[in-house]
């Protein structure tokens, strides 16, 4: 096993233009990131955002422009990619398409003219860890196998080489979705029983909530927060953060302070004298952070309730909530969870509170967090 630390990590590829100039793309700005001996990291963020160039600078499929990369206390730096001690699964599978799925797995054993029965024994050893059903497909070549059969297949010939680093780009991509929860359930199990250092990289945030012991989230280049799951769900460092964890993602309304009040358009929301001196100047242009599950509805007008129109409905039984997507004034709109049993229907007049102990907000020019869920954060009166 092994901890992996990055140090300072940049990236710039380099690409001409038709017309000869050369132009840069900024992969990887200043990456500092340590992942704990055993631990699994699961990187989300958008398309682009340079998490596959960050694997594949771990890996060795790519060289940092600048920085370094240390396996424990080894600066792995030069080291090959296959003296890395990795086991990598891409979401093309690869497999080798004329041999079986015993070939596959066995063919890095084969390469180095391992005893037959060895490799038997670990084909063995590997189709049990595997789980039921994986013996038959030893037999198959990858036509013969299913997008989630092949896989697992893929799956088996990473962790037959018993590598200290897994490093997984978007394995479940491929697969529909019935199978992508199935196969996430089996990562997750064997990820548990292994305890190898893992770095998993996805962009479905279900994926990073199950796998991922933290979750790094990233954006442009940069990582904007590793925590887990928990804390970045409470502690978002920024608007970004915020909206990206949590489903359906958090609202935000725009407000402004005025005395011990949030002013926003058709609503105001009491708030205590901290977060008032948190926020400190009138004129700042503040984003108000809500999530569903903080908003109370009513369909009787109460003291505190803000009038909306219920716009849509989204029953979600597996969660046991309808999400009731409303607006309440021009323009503006907001989400609610509410119970599965919620009989408000499209077009209803209801009536919203926001827990005002629940609220986020944010410099609306800077989009970095000032208050999260009635925590203000120092750095504001710094
Ligand atoms: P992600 O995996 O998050 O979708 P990538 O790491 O693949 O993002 O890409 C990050 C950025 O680097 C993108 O702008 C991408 O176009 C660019 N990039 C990746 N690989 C290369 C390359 N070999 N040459 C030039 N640009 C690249
Ligand atoms: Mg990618």
């Amino acid at each position: 096993m092994v901890t992996v630390r990055l140090e300072n990590i940049e990236k710039v590829f380099e690409q001409k233009t038709p017309s000869g100039e050369v132009s840069k793309v900024f992969a990887l700005k200043n990456i500092n990131l340590t992942i704990i001996d055993g631990e699994t990291i699961a990187v989300v963020g958008p398309s682009g955002c340079g998490k596959s160039t960050l694997l594949r600078v771990i890996a060795g499929l790519e060289k940092a422009t600048d920085g370094n990369v240390y396996f424990d206390d080894k600066l792995v730096n030069d080291v090959e990619p296959k003296d890395r001690g990795i086991g990598i699964v891409f979401q093309n599978y690869a497999l080798y398409p004329h041999f079986k799925s015993k070939g596959n797995l066995s063919f890095f054993f084969k390469l180095r003219k391992t005893k037959e029965e060895v490799i038997n024994e670990r084909v063995r050893v590997t189709a049990e860890t595997l789980g039921v059903g994986f013996e038959e497909l030893l037999n198959r070549k990858p036509g013969q196998l299913s997008g989630g059969q092949q896989q697992r297949v893929a799956l088996g010939r990473c962790i037959i080489k018993e590598p200290t680093i897994f490093l997984l780009d978007e394995p479940l991509s491929n697969l529909d979705a019935k199978l992508r929860e199935r196969t996430r359930i089996e990562l997750k199990r064997l990820l548990r029983r292994f305890k190898v250092t893992t770095f998993y990289v996805t962009h479905d945030q279900v994926e990073a909530v199950t796998l991922g012991d933290r979750i790094a989230v990233m954006k442009s280049g940069q990582i904007l927060q590793v925590a887990p799951y928990r804390e970045i769900y409470k502690h978002p460092v920024n608007m970004f953060v915020a909206n990206f964890i949590g489903l359906p993602p958090m609202k935000f309304l725009d407000v402004k302070l005025n005395g011990q009040k949030l002013i926003g358009e058709g609503f105001e929301i009491e708030i205590s004298s901290e977060v008032a001196k948190a926020i400190g100047d009138e004129n700042r242009k503040l984003a108000l952070g809500i999530r569903p599950e903080n908003i109370e509805i009513s369909s009787n007008p109460e003291t505190g309730f803000y009038k909306a129109k219920i716009d849509v409905i989204e029953p979600l039984p597996n969660e046991g909530a309808k999400y009731v997507y409303f607006s309440y004034a021009e323009n503006a709109e907001s989400v609610a969870k509410a119970e599965l049993s919620y009989e408000g229907k499209v077009g209803d007049t209801i009536y919203v509170q926001l827990d005002s102990k629940k609220i986020y907000i944010f410099d609306k020019d800077t989009e970095e967090s000032i208050v999260a869920q009635d925590r203000v954060f120092s750095i504001v009166n710094a």
